[in-house]
């Protein structure tokens, strides 16, 4: 069985009625992998404790968030207005994916249906991340025996700024993001490996570039672990991602990560990152490859 990571919090904060945030896409996720009678177990996370944040994050920063005294221009920055079901959520989430690492270590494979939250650095919030979960669960991994060495994998059209600003000092952390290179964020600093590629790639593109590069990131760092943004938006459909890319695409990019993590025997987290469309249900069977894919690969369940 495929451990799967969900809590029904995931969906579950008050939002403006014309936000464009899909908040539902989590719900009907989980509703759509219950249709298809997949071999899955699911697993509800619990909260964090939130004064584990204030080892990556500036304390003052993580308690203004918690208590809702950041300032409303940083609020603006992170994107949600703040409320304390936010806040609930967010640590639920982040609970989340250090479960779908502890999942992932006893089974070789875990997929959290949601996280990815790569936006969040050092001192403040940005593009819908308040904490960085994948770094939080880097460090996670690293304090389990046998762990010395974990691959943060960002397949999401939007660099991985806040983890790599995070990680810069952590020589036990290797940070790998492949993106657009005219998309947020306007900054992008540098990863341990940086793939940016231009708008309009297309799938024949992507794969030809992606595979070879991060086949050749494993082979050099040989990672212990590794974590795994699925994100969706580099999707063509997708409305803040520039990318050409169709399911097809995303599947394919998907077997490769899961396939490479199965032949080198590296343990994979992963979480179903970013994916934006107003039609959200448009964007379950994208996210649902994830988890098709690791049943492929790592359970030899065919799905179709
Ligand atoms: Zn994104």
């Amino acid at each position: 069985m495929l451990p799967l990571i969900y809590h029904p919090i995931y969906s579950d904060f008050p939002l403006p009625e014309e936000h464009r945030y899909p908040l539902q896409k989590y719900r009907l996720l989980k509703e759509h992998i219950d249709k298809q009678c997949w071999p899955v177990e699911y697993h509800l996370p619990s909260s964090i404790d939130w004064q584990l944040l204030c080892e990556q994050h500036a304390p003052e920063y993580v308690t203004a968030l918690i208590n809702g005294t950041l300032p409303l221009v940083k609020m603006r920055r992170i994107g949600f207005p703040w409320s304390e079901a936010l806040i609930r959520r967010s640590l639920t989430s982040l609970g989340g994916t250090l479960l779908t690492v502890d999942k992932a270590l006893e089974h070789g494979c875990a997929v959290h249906l949601t996280g990815g939250y790569h936006h969040s650095h050092f001192d403040f919030g940005s593009g819908f991340c308040l904490f960085n979960d994948l770094f939080l669960a880097a460090r996670h991994a690293l304090t389990k025996p046998d762990i010395e060495r974990v691959m943060i994998i960002d397949c999401d059209v939007h660099h991985g700024d806040g983890t790599a600003t995070l990680a810069a000092d952590h020589n036990d952390i290797i940070t790998f993001s492949v993106h657009c290179d005219k998309n947020f964020p306007s900054r992008k600093p540098s990863s341990d490996m940086d793939l940016p590629l231009p708008r309009n790639t297309d799938d024949a593109d992507y794969l030809s570039q992606f595979i070879p590069a991060v086949t050749l990131a494993v082979h050099q760092y040989q990672p212990d672990m590794i974590i795994y943004d699925a994100g969706v938006d580099i999707h063509i459909d997708d409305e803040l991602g520039y990318f050409s890319v169709s399911q097809g695409g995303i599947r394919k990019r998907d077997d490769a990560v899961m396939a490479l993590c199965k032949d080198h025997q590296i343990p994979v987290a992963s979480v179903i990152g970013g994916g934006y469309r107003t039609d959200q249900s448009t964007l379950i069977p994208l996210h649902a490859e994830l988890v098709r894919s690791a049943l492929s690969i790592f359970h030899s369940h065919q799905t179709e």
